[in-house]
């Protein structure tokens, strides 16, 4: 394997098979280890990244942060725990009230009906396969990193301590934008084979979704992506 390149697989599509980095990818080498080792995942992670050191008892260096971590995980208390559930709860209402999500959840919920319905048929006006392909994968992504961009989001508007571009929200933002792109493009394809009307709405619900998360997200595009845009 080549060098690995550090947290790659956090904002990628997941489509390994048409990635050109699956020799610098852990969670690529992790997966393909666990096929290897029939869904044993302790053995597939010691084929994907070796051994680890035999326990000799000797005191082992505490990496970096981690005393700091250790200490302030001794003094969380039960209700502290809960408070925070709660937190995260009321975080996933307002984020479930937003237009953002409601349109994400639409264009989710249409999109999948429409390939369960209209797929069978599509072959008889040679919609490209391809394009089928794309906006499927990637209608089961776009609401899982939509929602981690707003939960992310939402989160450092309290805690007011991420960098304006560089953070996790702006990252899952800019992938569900690359996304939403692809799909866009794919719905046109699908379109322009079929002349279907509820792809054309479907198209449409893309678009409004892009123009809301580009509102809500301007600098995402900023994003430096660790391996694809670096
Ligand atoms: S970076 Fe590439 S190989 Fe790794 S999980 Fe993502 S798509 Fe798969």
């Amino acid at each position: 394997m080549s060098e690995p390149i550090d947290s790659i697989a956090e904002y990628c599509d997941r489509w390994c098979e048409r990635c050109a980095f699956t020799d610098r990818c852990s969670a690529f080498a992790v997966q393909a280890a666990i096929a290897m080792c029939d869904g044993d995942v302790e053995a597939a992670i010691e084929l994907a990244v070796g051994q680890p050191q035999p326990d000799d008892n000797s005191p082992k260096p505490v990496p970096p942060g981690q005393r700091w971590m250790d200490e302030a995980l001794a003094h969380i208390t039960e209700d502290e725990v809960d408070q925070a559930r709660r937190d995260e709860q009321l975080r996933d209402e307002r984020i479930d009230d937003t237009p953002l999500k409601t349109a994400s959840i639409e264009y989710s919920v249409l999109a999948h009906r429409w390939l369960r319905d209209q797929e069978q048929a599509l072959p008889a006006v040679s919609a490209p396969r391809s394009a089928l392909e794309i906006i499927r994968w990637d209608n089961a992504l776009i609401g899982a990193k939509l929602h981690r961009a707003l939960s992310g989001f939402n989160l450092s508007q309290e805690l007011r301590n991420d960098d304006p571009v560089e953070n996790d929200w702006n990252g899952s933002a800019k992938l569900t934008l690359l996304l939403l792109g692809r799909t866009a493009a794919a719905w046109r394809v699908v379109i322009h084979h079929t002349d279907d009307a509820d792809a054309k709405r479907l198209l449409e619900a893309a678009e409004r979704l892009t123009s809301l998360l580009e509102a809500q997200f301007p600098n995402a595009m900023k994003f430096r992506r660790p391996g694809f845009d670096a």
